[in-house]
């Protein structure tokens, strides 16, 4: 029987029940603006800040150090981008950063080398997780930040945070995490984690897209993003965004309650997936086994081309995401798994699912029954995969 598994979380994340079920009064009859002095001006204050509490909650931070943005892409070129001008006075205009970062910080840093900063993108080592001691010897009495993702979107593997963050509090660095996958997904508290500056965005867990927030330390004196208004601290200007920022507090707690027992339930889908494709001949898992997202499959299969894969499951129903930035336009190979070692076809054979608390045991069985089929079928019409079986031969 045919049916509809959405396996691509780690892209976007279905708007739970309850946090649409309270968007929808501010976005009907309680549409005050949060900064008007009369009673519905009030609620939408009252909102806003019970969903800072919230999301403060969430973090281990305090309500006055979050603030709200449209997206995770920005609270990223928040980070390092004020980050930077703050430290600059001071002679610091060297930055630390990884090869595998989403483009929202690759692309901010490359910014800010056409402006004069010098930026170190620390290689990755093969299991997908970065080397503190790389880390170490890269950091400079000149260094302004250190930003290393938290969880990487792609091979889902989990930086040693707790770790990075004591460094970078030994070497006095600003030390900012692009968390937008790992929010929602493991526990995480930015003060025992020495987290100076996080991103997240509400769309990664069940919450709305266009919306985010940045956590900065208290004390930690950054420029203001946008100028205007005194919304967020007069930090980040413009009228809130009140519906969607009442659906993230909402997403944050209930995806931050018993995360434990979600990610138990999780990671036995996971793990599932991970042992019986790798049954499949020619393919590897890409990116450390253990220390992964509960939700993160990565597999490449050679002589088989992503695109095509993604195609045929999709016409079975399924929704995953390949090892090619096809969003850009270009059919290039993801910089992760090249990060990770992999070559150029292994890494257009690649297949990303990610599992959320929506999907079922149902789920991943129908995945399994339907993708060893059509990776054998992409593979009799390849003729890679006639070359890869002769090299065997030989
Ligand atoms: N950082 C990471 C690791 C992501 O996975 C994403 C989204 O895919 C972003 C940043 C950008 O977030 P947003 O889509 O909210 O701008």
């Amino acid at each position: 029987m045919e049916r509809f598994v959405y396996a691509d979380n780690a892209a976007t994340t279905r708007i739970s029940e309850p946090v649409f079920q309270a968007m929808i009064p501010f976005l009907t009859e309680k549409y005050g603006n949060a900064s008007s002095l009369y009673g519905l001006g009030r609620d939408s204050r009252r909102a806003l800040e019970a969903a800072r509490e919230k999301t403060a909650k969430a973090l281990g931070a305090e309500s006055r150090e979050i603030y709200f943005t449209s997206c995770g892409s920005e609270s990223d070129n928040w980070a390092i981008k004020s980050a930077a001008l703050s430290m600059a006075p001071k002679g610091k205009k060297h930055i630390v950063t990884t090869v595998f970062e989403h483009h929202a910080v690759l692309h901010t840093c490359q910014a800010l080398e056409r402006q004069g900063f010098e930026v170190d993108y620390l290689p990755i080592e093969p299991n997908g997780i970065v080397s503190l001691e790389r880390l170490c010897k890269a950091i400079r009495p000149d260094t302004a930040l250190v930003s290393i993702m938290y969880a990487n979107n792609e091979i889902g593997t989990i930086q040693p945070i707790p770790e990075i963050g004591q460094i970078c509090k030994d070497k006095d660095v600003i030390f900012h995490t692009d968390a937008v996958q790992a929010v929602g997904a493991i526990p995480i508290h930015v003060k025992e984690q020495n987290i100076d500056m996080l991103s997240l965005s509400a769309h990664k867990f069940h919450g709305p897209k266009g919306v985010g927030a940045l956590y900065i330390r208290k004390g930690l004196s950054i420029p203001n993003f946008i100028d205007g208004g005194g919304q967020e601290r007069g930090r980040r200007a413009g009228t809130e965004n009140n519906a969607y920022i009442v659906g993230l507090g909402v997403a944050i707690e209930l995806a931050c309650s018993a995360i434990e027992e979600k990610n138990a339930r999780i990671s036995t889908m996971r793990d599932k997936l991970i042992s019986e494709l790798l049954k499949i001949p020619y393919t590897r898992l890409n990116g450390d086994p253990i220390k992964r997202l509960p939700g993160n499959v990565n597999i490449s299969f050679e002589g088989i081309e992503g695109e095509s894969l993604l195609l045929m499951l999709d016409s079975k129903g399924i929704c995953g995401s390949s090892g090619s930035a096809c969003t850009s336009g270009s059919l290039d190979p993801s910089h992760v798994l090249l990060s990770i070692g992999l070559k150029h076809e292994a890494a257009h054979g690649s297949l990303r699912l990610s599992l959320s608390d929506l999907n079922t045991e149902e789920d991943i069985n129908y995945i399994l029954e339907q993708l060893p089929p059509i990776v054998q079928k992409l593979r009799n019409m390849s003729p890679i995969w006639e070359k890869i079986q002769k090299e065997e031969r030989n």
